[in-house]
């Protein structure tokens, strides 16, 4: 069998859309399936959208979501340059070849005849008339012109572009590993650009010869290029490399919450989620577009929710390792119906990753969290401790902040409204003793504290409920956290007396 290789293929012009992570996922799972390679190349031959840092931002988005690239332009390979502007060379002889067989031809329209033609031709059975087999004999080109002429033109170096001759009557068709067998009407295509008049090739062009020179033999990309397919068919028939096509397979949309069309950006600013991987700053507006990874999404929960947007295992399970999605992938049991996007759900994957992963892995970057907080972090062994007490309350890595603050700092905002209504003298004076009575326990361990805790409220006749309250938001500050004798035992006696004092001292003052 062929060797897999696969390759995600993005154009570097902004953010990445969690539909671009996605192609990249599911080309990653079935090339490492397969014992594969997985490949990025950068599709920048497009200078007017090219945007300077996207094409790194691409590989550190790839990076942090564990996809990392056999070849590519960052580590080379053995069809380096990855990079289409750096192969602009490579391209034009084919072009020259199409134009040789007869497949292509010169094109030396002007922009204002391009715009006559589409206003001469435009008709009500055809509002808006294209370049192709009913108009390609009426405009300037190599069909229409005798051979001196285009000689003569291109002797003067006029400007020119390539055209592909798309065939009139034709049924283009190809299996679609997703969608089965797919039939274009040939005249429905209009004679696309291959080589622009900069001498850069089109998207069109430049896929079909990389495919074919990177050898892929799998190529999946998002369902909005299901009407290009027809034209890279033909470019690989008349190229003479039709027996080294790759597979296709357009992936189903990912749509709106509603589902009503596709998710875009700016769904994700309106509706209050993000829709990138990791943060964007646009140069030109001076924005900053968040990502998942920066609103405290763990890859390994971002790759699984991606995965279940339009791939299902076949089973009950919903959490997967990105090993276990290797095993359980496949083509066959990816739909073609668009699928929904559910921030909550993102979120319950999110929350699950983090209950389920240990506090030691969790470690380094809720750290970082907590360092670019400012907080006052202790050694590692207590962080550990911190962070097995709290993660499962953690739905954002980010949450840690507030879920674990009050451990390396007395509460920085205390709601003295939950406190006031459940306040009296016989608190106030339980709370006094408490202070005397920790003072004389000889080791701090959790079941003493409970115990001296509970035997005092017992004596003073005091519900243990409202007290383990009032305790609770003297520790916290607030209504959360986990067993309030947990929190005291973690941050010691001393700190919990001089949490209680300062309560005592406050609470008359406000
Ligand atoms: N450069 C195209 C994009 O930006 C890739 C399409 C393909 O994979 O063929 O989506």
């Amino acid at each position: 069998m062929r060797e897999v290789r696969t390759r995600f293929a993005p154009s570097p012009t902004g953010g990445l859309h969690l539909g671009g992570v996605r192609t990249a996922l599911y080309s990653y799972l079935f090339a490492k399936k397969h014992q594969g390679k997985f490949i990025l190349r950068i599709e920048d031959t497009d200078q007017n959208r090219y945007v300077s840092g996207a094409e790194q931002y691409i590989v550190d988005c790839l990076a942090w979501c564990g996809l990392s690239p056999d070849e590519g332009p960052h580590i080379g390979g053995e069809h380096a340059p990855y990079r289409q502007s750096e192969r602009k060379e490579s391209y034009k002889q084919y072009a020259l070849q199409l134009v040789e067989s007869g497949h292509a031809y010169y094109a030396f329209d002007t922009t204002e005849e391009l715009e006559k033609m589409r206003e001469d031709f435009k008709s009500t059975q055809n509002p808006s008339p294209q370049y192709d087999h009913t108009t390609r004999m009426k405009m300037k080109n190599s069909l229409t012109l005798t051979n001196e002429e285009v000689k003569q033109l291109l002797a003067i170096n006029t400007p020119y572009v390539i055209r592909i001759s798309m065939p009139a009557n034709e049924t283009i068709s190809f299996t679609d590993m997703i969608r089965g067998e797919i039939k274009n009407d040939s005249n429905l295509v209009d004679d696309k650009v291959l080589l622009k008049a900069d001498g850069m090739p089109t998207y069109h062009l430049a896929v079909v010869v990389d495919d074919y020179l990177m050898k892929i033999s799998h190529a999946f990309r998002g369902e909005e290029w299901l009407p290009s397919v027809p034209v890279h068919i033909l470019l690989w028939k008349y190229l003479g490399w039709e027996n080294d096509m790759p597979h296709w397979a357009h992936l189903p949309l990912i749509l709106k919450p509603d589902g009503h069309g596709k998710l875009s950006k700016r769904d994700g600013d309106r509706l209050g989620f993000p829709v990138f991987a990791m943060d964007w700053h646009d140069d030109k507006t001076n924005e900053t577009i968040k990502g998942f990874k920066e609103l405290g999404f763990l890859p390994e929960a971002f790759i699984n929710l991606l995965a279940l947007l339009g791939w299902h295992s076949g089973e009950e399970k919903e959490l997967f390792t990105k090993e276990e999605m290797i095993v359980a992938f496949s083509m066959e049991r990816v739909h073609k119906g668009g699928a929904k996007f559910d921030y909550e759900k993102a979120k319950w994957f999110n929350h699950e990753w983090i209950k389920g992963l240990p506090a030691k892995t969790l470690m380094p970057s809720m750290q970082t969290i907590l360092l670019s907080a400012d907080i006052p972090l202790k050694d590692e062994p207590f962080l550990l401790d911190v962070i097995t007490l709290v993660k499962d309350r953690c739905v954002f890595l980010n949450d840690i902040v507030m879920q674990s603050s009050y451990f390396f700092q007395a509460p920085i905002a205390i709601d003295f409204d939950a406190i006031k209504p459940k306040w009296a003298d016989d608190k106030a004076l339980f709370f006094s003793e408490l202070i005397h009575q920790f003072s004389q326990l000889d080791t701090w361990e959790m079941q003493g504290i409970e115990e001296t805790f509970k035997t005092l409220a017992t004596e003073k006749n005091i519900k243990v409920g409202e007290l383990q309250f009032l305790f609770r938001m003297i520790l916290v500050g607030a209504k959360f956290g986990p067993g309030v004798f947990d929190i005291a035992y973690k941050i010691g006696k001393e700190e919990t007396q001089s949490r209680i004092q300062y309560l005592l001292q406050k609470i008359g003052t406000v």
